[in-house]
């Protein structure tokens, strides 16, 4: 099982998102694209998560920091 330190409320594409945090500790996956986009007028998906998910994908936020600045 993965420690804490290595879950989403930790990770670099990890996103508070304002509406998703409003409905408790969650946030947004910011890893991949939007997804599952219903019809062509609707907006695409963004994975919700908690904090204490992970996946993979995680990435240390200071990681991909020193990515973004390139
Ligand atoms: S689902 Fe994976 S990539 Fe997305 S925020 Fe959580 S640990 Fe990071």
């Amino acid at each position: 099982m993965m420690s804490k330190s290595g879950s989403c409320g930790s990770c670099a594409f990890f996103d508070e998102h304002s509406a998703a945090a409003a409905a408790g500790h969650e946030g947004l996956c910011r890893f991949n694209p939007p997804v599952s986009q219903p019809t062509a007028e609707a907006h695409g998906l963004w994975p919700v998560v908690t904090e204490k998910d992970w996946c993979g994908h995680f990435a240390p936020e200071t990681t991909a920091g020193a990515v973004a600045a390139e």
